[in-house]
């Protein structure tokens, strides 16, 4: 049985998990210092490419290539995302129905990023089982569409792992659930996150999970908490202290970032104080729990409208749920809760760390493909109606949203001009009536259809949606019998010698991220020793003669010099000549050290008797 792990690809954070073999129980895997959560962060620094914790750190240092939320990118043409494009310091280019981010001279593409966190995660699977890992289950938000699911799974060939299945979030959690606790009854999975929101119907009967109806908002989520906070403390800066600071890179990230912890603290506490030292001034000020909850109503607000949608579609009452379930670090957020609970009538259920719930799902999905469960069966649904475009720009929609997946379809069409020898075919995806509001997913020819009068061809168009939401359509001129097949290419989306070339560079640039760590510890032994011999020059310098005061002092420039340079040889060699030039004087101070301590201690004793 080959291993199969579960992976979280979140916007704000990212986790893998599997089921353990000896409970029967899922857990997510942690990273070697115990944390579980992979921040979903990846910066493009000079000496190579850092991820995680290690990219947070560069989010002020260097805004322009430390890349975020790029879950919000994935799959998205530049229309897409425009609007959302002021809040990020990095570049993003329009590129062939898709985005591209702009690093230096470097362009990635989202799915490229997405893989750099993928790989990590990987890596540490493989550390945990000693093994080599090459298949993963990774979720994505209910509401992702058909591009946004398959640059999902470009990002994992990119990190050299089968996606075995794309899994719907919510429906992740309530699998999560499912084996502790849900055994039967109607489920409402309300999930907030940091950049989306999702609300999923479910009903768990004898061990089957079937997804009665999903709705949300990809553009949703406690980014736009913090963003709300954002805009109110610029206000405020600029009342205080005269100053606009919106357009600067780094005084918006040291904003954003104080307010997410500002955000993060009022769940828990009715107020707090932010102080954020910026060059001009520091700036103060105190927040309450219930200003910052006037600042979100709103936002809180709209994510009911989905519910009631979804409940509607389901064919049912709030009343009719038996349990509700909350996923996403902003479901911590008391107001989230408050909404939820009146809405539904029920306290949702929390014993789940709502951070870890989906990737312990998505552990279960994988163990489920794995053989190792037997007893459960998942049937998920596609989030939104697909169709094609007929005469006058009309959708004919051939499966409507929330049809249970695996499904196909086939419909009839014909043509509309006498002798027509090409028909050209749109994919659709939305709900909305004409095609021009509905999202584009692929666009092509049926040729070689031999003249008839018009309504004559009849051109069986098939859609088959497999299990991971992906759609596959072909058409086909019947009263010929001349069957013409087409494979549909999604009009966005890598193609797949971009996917193959992105794993060649993701090859190329291993080496270079191994090296950049490397230069990166180097360098911090450098400023350790550096703060030591800074230390001890200030204390102890009168204990040496000139000379040797001289001999340190210059070993400390070549070192501060060296240090600020990408040489790791260079800087090693200059920490071992800075011990080597402080070795005297760390005696001196050591044994100057000692008789202070035996001296007070004699007086100690002398004291005691
Ligand atoms: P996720 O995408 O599920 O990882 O959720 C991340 C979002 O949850 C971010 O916007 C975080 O700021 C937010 N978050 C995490 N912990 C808390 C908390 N204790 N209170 C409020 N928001 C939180």
């Amino acid at each position: 049985m080959s291993r199969i792990v579960g992976i979280d690809l979140g916007t704000t954070n990212s986790l893998v998990a599997y089921v353990d073999e000896k409970t029967g129980l899922p857990r997510v895997i942690p990273d070697r210092d115990g944390h579980a959560l992979l921040p979903s962060i990846v910066s493009f620094a000079n000496e190579g490419v850092l991820v995680g914790a290690a990219a947070r750190r560069q989010l002020v240092r260097r805004p322009e290539s430390t890349v975020y939320s790029v879950k919000r990118l994935m799959g998205r043409s530049y229309e897409d995302v425009k609007e959302e494009l002021c809040y990020f310091p990095f570049k993003v280019l329009p590129c062939e129905g898709i985005v591209k981010i702009r690093i230096g001279s470097r362009e990635v593409t989202p799915p490229e990023v997405s893989a750099i966190v993928l790989k990590s995660l990987k890596e540490r699977a493989e550390a945990h089982f000693g093994e080599t890992i090459e298949k993963a289950v990774v979720t994505v938000p209910a509401y992702f569409n058909d591009s946004q699911r398959q640059a999902t799974k470009d990002a994992g060939r990119i990190a050299g792992l089968d996606v075995v299945r794309i899994l719907n979030e919510p429906t992740a959690a309530s699998l999560a659930y499912g084996l502790q606790r849900i055994r039967e009854g109607v489920v409402a999975v309300y999930d907030l996150g940091g950049g989306t929101f999702d609300i999923s119907i479910l009903r768990v009967k004898d061990g089957v999970f079937e997804v009665l109806a999903t709705n949300g908002n990809t553009r949703l989520g406690g980014d736009d908490f913090d963003r709300a906070l954002v805009v109110w403390l610029l206000d405020d800066i600029r009342e205080k202290h005269g100053v606009y600071l919106g357009r600067d890179l780094e005084a918006m990230q040291e904003l954003r970032l104080a307010a997410e912890a500002a955000k993060i603290r009022l769940s828990s506490d009715e107020r707090t104080a932010l102080t954020i030292p910026f060059d001009a001034f520091t700036y103060h000020r105190e927040i309450t729990r219930s200003e910052l909850e006037r600042l979100i109503e709103r936002l809180v607000d709209s994510t009911l409208a989905p519910c009631r949608m979804a409940l509607a579609d389901a064919g049912l009452a709030s009343a009719d749920i038996d349990e509700v379930v909350l996923v996403g670090g902003s479901t911590r957020v008391p107001l989230v809760r408050r909404r939820v609970q009146e809405l539904f009538g029920k306290t949702p259920h929390s014993q789940l760390n709502p951070d870890e719930v989906v990737a312990l799902g998505a552990a279960v999905q994988a163990h489920i493909l794995a053989g190792g469960i037997t007893n459960m069966l998942l049937l998920d649904v596609t989030p939104l109606s697909l169709g094609i475009e007929t005469l006058g720009g009309i959708v004919s929609v051939l499966i409507p949203r929330n049809t249970t997946i695996p499904t196909n379809a086939r419909e009839l069409f014909t043509t509309s001009v006498d002798g027509q020898r090409v028909v050209d075919m749109h994919v659709v995806q939305g709900e909305r009536e004409l095609a021009k509001d509905c999202r584009s997913l692929a666009r092509f020819e049926l040729s070689g259809v031999d003249p008839m009068p018009a309504g004559m061809p009849k051109i069986e168009v098939v859609f088959l949606i497999d299990a991971n939401g992906i759609l596959q359509v072909t058409a086909t001129e019947l009263r010929t019998g001349k069957a013409a097949a087409i494979e549909v290419k999604p009009t966005y989306g890598l193609s797949d010698a971009d996917v193959e070339r992105m794993v060649e560079e993701s090859f190329a640039y291993a080496e270079a991220d191994v090296e950049a760590r490397l230069l990166i510890e180097t360098r911090n032994e450098a400023d350790t020793v550096i703060t030591h011999v800074e230390r001890a020059l200030a204390q102890g310098s009168h204990l040496v003669a000139a000379d040797e005061r001289r001999a340190i002092v210059e070993a400390l420039d070549a070192l501060r010099g060296a240090r600020d340079g990408s040489d790791r040889d260079l800087i090693r060699e200059a920490t071992t000549a800075m011990n080597h030039a402080t070795e005297h004087l760390a005696e001196i101070m050591m044994d100057a050290a000692l008789k202070g301590a035996l001296a007070s201690r004699r007086a100690g004793e002398i004291m005691e008797k």
